[in-house]
């Protein structure tokens, strides 16, 4: 039998070049790894510090032949990239996690019915495929929802409230999808997250629950840890235990939550990648989620997710990023900027984590 352990020097193939790519190789060539990006765009930021970088279509079978060849485990670091060639590249080597998480996790109608089948709890949704069968969904969920595209939404793109006096027709042009989600509106106190890893031999572990603050749909704060009771945080790791487990997920998770003023939890939605939501992690915990994620497709034992600290970590959007000399003057701050040269509007420039102390 072959050596499960892709041991250090191999090379990771990460499919997508953003910040999150970046610092999956910034892991990687700590434990010793190579990294090869695979991104469509021009010199993204993952480039800067990756061993190698292919820039090609994600359709390009051709690039992403020789990509696997130069490969010895590919992962993604975005949900949104067409299955298509996340399949194609399975049959050639290892994809962590697997093309089914892929495409459970990118269709909100789909993940939403895989939370409902392993019983998970959400808020209540119907799909909806044609604008003519609006009404009667709208009814069946109740009033104020949130219409969802299926598809390709994040960060609040593709989604329209409906209210009371809401116009159905001109929501479903401002989802502007053929194919959407109808979802109960919950009147959450507050949104939370968790992080799971699951590893080759099935064994699992999860960071703390975090608090969530979100501004124009852009996670603006994360607060850690999130105030929760310790039997509320339990439950939070528990389902996120029981998602990566139905999911056969090799990698990391993160599990997006509403928690309501009676301490319910509902899942949100999951994103099968480091996320925003943990990059405290980087610089209060044992081990990041960057290095988790790449101990996890490797083979290699987990690390520990136990917390150093308390922490804050902010987003630097857009014109934000010039706050970096005030930044680095706390001494108790934790700066990270992504090597994007243009700050624009709503764009994720760094993060600082500011370590509290216990
Ligand atoms: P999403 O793209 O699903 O993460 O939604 C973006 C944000 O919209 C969430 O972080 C929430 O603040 C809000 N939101 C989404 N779905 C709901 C819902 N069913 N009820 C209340 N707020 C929601």
């Amino acid at each position: 039998m072959t050596d499960p352990i892709l041991a250090p020097s191999s090379t990771i193939g990460i499919l997508g070049g953003g910040q999150l790519g970046r610092m999956i190789a910034q892991a990687a060539a700590s434990l010793g790894y190579r990294t090869h990006i695979y991104a469509p765009e021009n010199d993204p930021p993952a480039a800067q510090v990756a061993s190698k970088t292919t820039t090609a279509a994600y359709e390009d079978r051709d690039a992403l032949a020789r990509f696997a060849a130069d490969c010895d485990v590919v992962t993604y670091e975005f949900e949104n990239i067409p299955v298509e060639p996340v399949s194609f590249l399975a049959e050639l080597l290892p994809v962590r996690p697997n093309p089914r998480v892929l495409r459970i996790t990118q269709d909100r109608l789909n993940e939403k019915d895989f939370l409902a089948r392993i019983g998970v709890p959400t808020t209540r949704y119907r799909g909806v495929s044609a604008f003519d069968r609006m009404a009667e969904v709208v009814a069946e969920v109740g009033r104020p929802s949130v219409l969802k595209s299926s598809r390709m939404g994040y960060d609040g793109k593709g989604q329209a409230k409906i209210l009371e006096d809401s116009d159905l027709a001109t929501a479903w042009r401002q989802m502007g999808a053929s194919v959407g989600i109808v979802e109960k509106f919950v009147d959450f106190a507050y949104e939370a997250s968790v992080i799971v890893a699951r590893g080759l031999d099935g064994g699992m572990s999860c960071y703390v629950p975090v608090q969530n603050r979100h501004e124009n749909h852009i996670l603006a704060e994360t607060i850690v840890p999130a105030p929760l009771p310790a039997d509320g945080a339990a439950k939070a790791q528990d389902l996120a235990r029981k998602i990566a487990e139905a999911i056969d997920l090799i990698g990391i998770l993160c599990v997006e939550l509403f928690v309501t003023a009676d301490g319910d939890l509902l899942v949100n939605e999951l994103a099968p990648r480091p996320h925003n939501s943990g990059h405290w992690t980087l610089d209060a915990c044992v081990t990041s989620q960057f290095e988790q994620l790449v101990r996890a497709i490797c083979g290699l034992p987990l690390g520990s997710t136990e917390r150093l600290t308390d922490c804050v970590m902010q987003n630097l959007i857009g014109d934000q990023v010039h706050q970096w000399r005030a930044i680095l003057a706390d001494p108790r701050a934790k700066l990270h900027l992504y090597g994007k040269a243009e700050a624009r509007p709503g764009r994720k420039m760094g993060h600082v984590t500011r370590l509290l102390g216990n």
